[in-house]
């Protein structure tokens, strides 16, 4: 039982822009339109050009794990009621190299994934990364299911 308990939500501006990206079934990340870098974080100009003409769409959601950590303990409420709590560096295809959630079956360092921008509990953006041995459609789906059952668990 969590109560009322939400994640975190206090987002930067550019983070409630990541949050207003956020489509179904996709990855969606700033893209510059002068030298098409893709950028993560979400950032005010472009990290290759300095161009300040960025556009938020669906960018190729195919990485690799880097590095991953169970958070065993947490000052967040939330998050400590669900630990141990899976987190990773994940090098996208597309570029840049981005923490997300992971799915339990992605641990290890070199697992292909796809990640995805959801939104979670509390409403806000945030990517979770499931993995390959999924067909596209199917991660998907997985995903939303991950982000549904802390939804629900709200209730
Ligand atoms: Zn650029």
């Amino acid at each position: 039982m969590t109560g009322k308990l939400t994640p975190p939500a206090a987002r930067t501006r550019l983070g409630l822009e990541m949050t207003a990206a956020v489509a179904p079934n996709s990855l969606q990340l700033q893209c510059c339109e002068q030298c098409t870098t893709v950028q993560y974080p979400p950032r005010e100009v472009c990290r290759c050009c300095l161009s300040g003409d960025l556009t938020w769409r669906a960018v190729e959601p195919a990485g690799t794990v880097m590095a991953s950590s169970a958070l065993h303990h947490c000052l967040d409420p939330w998050f400590e009621q669900r630990a141990p709590w899976l987190m990773g560096s994940v090098k996208l295809d597309c570029g840049p190299l981005v923490l997300a959630h992971l799915a339990a079956e992605v641990t290890a360092a070199g697992s292909p994934v796809w990640v995805f921008s959801l939104k979670d509990a509390s409403g806000q953006a945030v990517l979770i990364a499931i993995s390959q041995s999924l067909a596209l459609d199917q991660a998907q789906i997985r995903a939303q299911q991950l982000i549904l059952s802390d939804l629900q668990e709200m209730t």
